[in-house]
């Protein structure tokens, strides 16, 4: 086989290596992107989590209020028994004072009890809207979800044609010159595209200068040519400026 037409079957090659490589990104792509967008509905669950855990200790904390508040009144009722039991009035002025404070103490519990009821309060308002938002979010997130396995199945189908589309060159590529093919198939592991045209008098793929004597060689196509300095395989474009 001519170097010309060996050169034509390792350019439809790439060709379709070319489309086999953005169809395989696209799909290494997907589940991170659904991984992604399933990941903040669940820091949004985590965040719902963390607030009914809240609520929950607020509502301790002021039902313990009550109950403190009841244990003071009950404790103000048994003072203001005693204050008939004494007969001297600097014990009954003690008991009195004893009663003040716990009246205190008792104004000060309610007055924490509100502060606490409205936290509850507060705090249930945004699990609500925070219970709204990640319906919201959920709804986003399958619509996401369900387009991007629809995405995954079109392009895997895309995929397995154009893994067809390279068997069927087989044929072709058992005309082509091994050493070629197998030089192909390993630059390809690490640069791509592998067949690249002189522009300018440079490597199309790594912009190293081809001398002019190599380009000449090229363009006779007596022989296959590499890049000197990035193996490439190089070819001669038609139309382009000559040396
Ligand atoms: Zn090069």
């Amino acid at each position: 086989m001519s170097v010309r037409k060996q050169l034509k079957v390792i350019e439809k090659l790439q060709q379709v290596d070319k489309e086999i490589n953005r169809l395989e990104k696209l799909i290494e792509k997907i589940p991170a992107q659904i991984e992604k967008e399933e990941s903040s509905v669940e820091r949004m669950e985590q965040q719902h989590k963390e607030l009914v855990d809240q609520r929950f200790d607020l509502i301790k904390r002021r039902d313990k209020k009550e109950l403190d508040v009841k244990a003071l009144e009950t404790k103000i009722e048994k003072k203001q028994g005693d204050r008939f039991k004494v007969s001297k009035q600097e014990e009954f002025d003690k008991i009195n004072a004893s009663i003040e404070s716990l009246k205190q103490q008792v104004e000060d519990n309610d007055m924490q009890y509100l502060v606490l009821d409205e936290e509850i309060g507060e705090v249930e308002q945004e699990i609500a809207s925070l219970m709204a938002a990640t319906q919201e979010a959920q709804g986003e997130v399958d619509e996401f979800v369900a387009e991007r396995k629809a995405q995954l199945k079109k392009t895997q189908a895309e995929l397995e044609k154009q893994l067809e589309k390279r068997e069927k060159l087989k044929d072709e590529m058992r005309e082509v010159d091994e050493q070629l093919l197998s030089r192909y198939e390993k630059i390809k592991l690490r640069k791509f595209p592998v067949l690249v045209p002189i522009m300018e008098h440079v490597c199309g793929g790594c912009y190293a200068r081809v001398p002019a004597q190599r380009i000449n060689e090229v363009r006779q196509m007596r022989s296959i040519f590499y890049c000197e300095s990035c193996s490439r395989i190089l070819y001669w474009k038609e139309g382009e400026s000559e040396t």
